[in-house]
């Protein structure tokens, strides 16, 4: 848990927020400004800054986390007309949040 991190707060559940999903590793929202019919964030209870903090010991946890992604794609019924998952690492790459987290966007009309 680290202070002033809006993801370690709403895993802890110091902020209100609706799990679609949680398990002892990760907990599942959606996004508050979500940029896709389904846009969702998989995101580690433990305190990871970016991909640049990853170590070898992680290796398992990030599997899990697209094993993750893989089952809520399907729950959201995306799993067939596709979707994309990816992570914004650090602010060139676009990330706003530094607690590692997975989006999951897809459900575009064909
Ligand atoms: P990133 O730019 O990769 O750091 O993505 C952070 C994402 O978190 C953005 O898409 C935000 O819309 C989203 N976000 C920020 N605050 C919240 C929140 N309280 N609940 C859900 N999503 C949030
Ligand atoms: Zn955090």
């Amino acid at each position: 848990m680290v202070n002033d991190c809006i993801f370690c707060k709403i895993a802890a559940r110091e902020i209100p927020s609706n799990f679609l999903y949680e398990d002892d590793d990760f907990i599942v929202i959606k996004d508050i400004n979500p940029h896709a019919p389904v846009h969702l964030l998989i995101i580690p209870k433990r305190h990871i800054r970016s991909i640049n903090d990853l170590q070898e010991q992680d290796k398992e946890l990030v599997g899990s986390m697209f094993i993750v992604a893989k089952k809520m794609a399907k729950e959201q019924g995306v799993n067939e007309s596709g979707y994309k998952v990816g992570f914004n690492v650090e602010k060139g790459g676009g990330q706003e949040i530094f607690h590692l987290h997975l989006h999951l966007l897809g459900g575009w009309k064909k």
